[in-house]
């Protein structure tokens, strides 16, 4: 039971001038395929240390795994939340949710620029439901696991590690983060939205009608696109 690398849904030069292929290229083929190949050894190490009983590493390694698993479950979820057939608005439901929740999608939209361009380090902006309160809030997530609310499920993240735009956009950050925007494949988004609500305030029961197995791949795509 391991992770893979998932194939993007696009051809790597698919979102330019907004993205560059080698950008999207060595992001994906290097820093994402990094991410799934430390996951992979990570979950290895742990099946060691079980079968040996030897968890003095053991704080490193949990680590670790969140480290890599968050890597892989947010880069998964970005490259099949982007399109070249991307931009615009979402209508409908989540349209009606992010008015709802942030007055206006211009006011949302602002929030999470500010949140993406002013991570300090590494980290990204994200846009999240939260099964509790039955909301959307944005998230500031630093590197790809911290800050980030229990239970909360990321719909729409944007990268800002300096890996995802430096060479084509040097410092401009701000830059890059407007023109992602150009490229947000909202359907997908959208559905993303629908499935997220099926969860209840117990972020980890699952609806009645699903099975574990319906719902879990390896690589985790099935539940991204
Ligand atoms: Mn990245």
């Amino acid at each position: 039971m391991t992770y893979t690398l998932p194939d993007l849904p696009y051809d790597y030069g698919a979102l330019e001038p907004y993205c560059e292929g080698r950008v999207v290229e060595l992001h994906h083929g290097k820093h994402h395929a990094a991410y799934v190949k430390g996951l992979n050894q990570t979950l290895e190490r742990l099946e060691a240390a079980r079968a040996r009983e030897e968890f003095e590493s053991l704080v490193g390694l949990e680590k670790t795994l969140a480290f890599n698993l968050s890597g892989h479950v947010l880069h998964s979820l970005f490259w099949t939340t982007l399109s070249p057939q991307g931009g615009g608005e979402p209508d409908g439901e989540l349209s009606d949710a992010i008015d709802r929740c942030f007055g206006s999608f211009a006011r949302f939209r602002r929030q999470l620029s500010s949140a993406t361009i002013s991570v300090q380090g590494s980290g990204w902006g994200s846009l999240a439901w939260e099964p509790l309160g039955r909301r959307l809030i944005v998230e500031q997530v630093y590197d790809h696991q911290n800050n980030v609310s229990v239970g909360s499920v990321p719909l729409l993240v944007i990268d800002a590690w300096e890996h995802a735009y430096y060479l084509q956009y040097q410092n401009r950050r701000a830059d890059y983060v407007e023109n992602v925007w150009k490229v947000l494949h909202w359907p997908a988004i959208q559905g993303r939205f629908a499935r997220a609500r099926e969860l209840s305030f117990r972020a980890t029961e699952l609806p009645a009608s699903s099975t574990l197995s319906e719902r879990d791949s390896p690589n985790g795509m099935a539940e991204m696109g």
